[in-house]
């Protein structure tokens, strides 16, 4: 008899520390892939693109300082073509609410990850859910001069030249910064913004000149942004290496993050 009860109770004991670990898996591994996951661009492509996504919807939410609100006109491009890449609902939300205190004018190296935790921690609304819900892009129009690498840099020549003139950087896996002082037209604007976008979905810089994917957006050091290539005519397409890349993440059964990378910040 009293074996019996102590049997019963360690069943009882183990089915529930068994469930309770299960539990706690089921809720800490999405947990710890999506925390690794979301500082990295490129990490959440085939979440936002593969038709077997759970995310039917994927929310654009763009905050910006004062007087530095998107182009209608941009922001339309941008949500025609995550339609047309995802086949997914895309919602866009404006907001025009960073104060200009809240920006640094300077900011160097990997203090940008904060700054940009205290913009969202303040400012955004929507969030991506970890196993369902909607899928989000955080889109920042901003402000500052950033220095991009500092560590190794003695002379204040140095320093200088580490200035990078960027109209458009992905600092993570669902966020971008477009610097609207540098867009000097509507057609810069929607380019910058598909370029970025690319790189959340996963897509390196190309040499070719037509393709939006053009890494001589970059312009380092002293070089202007007048000279390559003219405002007026900046790449609007993808290639069709690049369009068969995002046409394949569409089809892709992969839909968790991937969670490894070499770089933090695309421009
Ligand atoms: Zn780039």
């Amino acid at each position: 008899m009293g074996t019996t009860i102590l049997k019963t109770i360690l069943i009882y004991f183990f089915t529930l520390v068994f469930s309770l670990s299960f539990s706690i898996i089921l809720i800490l591994l999405p947990t710890c892939i999506h925390h690794g996951a979301i500082y990295i661009p490129g990490a959440y492509d085939t979440l936002y693109l593969s038709r077997y996504s759970p995310y039917d919807t994927i929310i654009v939410e763009v905050d910006c300082m004062e007087g530095m609100s998107p182009d209608p006109r941009s922001l339309a491009t941008l949500q025609q073509q995550i339609e047309q890449y995802s086949n997914k609902k895309v919602v866009i939300y404006t907001n025009e609410e960073i104060e200009i205190s809240e920006v640094p004018d300077t900011i160097i190296g990997d203090e940008l990850f904060q700054t940009i935790d205290e913009i969202q921690e303040a400012h955004r609304d929507y969030h991506t859910g970890w196993l369902f819900g909607n899928i989000t892009v955080y889109i920042m129009y901003l402000d500052f001069e950033w220095y991009s690498e500092t560590d190794f840099l003695t002379t204040q020549q140095e320093i200088d030249d580490s200035l990078t003139y960027s109209i458009g950087l992905t600092c993570a896996a669902d966020s971008i910064i477009i610097f609207k002082e540098a867009t000097m037209t509507n057609n810069m604007e929607t380019s910058v913004l598909l370029h970025e976008m690319g790189h959340i979905w996963g897509l390196d810089h190309s040499d070719e000149t037509s393709n939006v994917m053009n890494s001589l957006f970059i312009f380092p050091g002293n070089s202007t942004i007048i000279e390559y290539p003219n405002p007026y005519d900046f790449p609007m397409n993808f290639s069709n290496e690049d369009e068969e890349h995002l046409l394949m993440s569409h089809e892709s059964y992969r839909i968790i993050p991937i969670i490894f990378s070499n770089s933090q910040i695309h421009q």
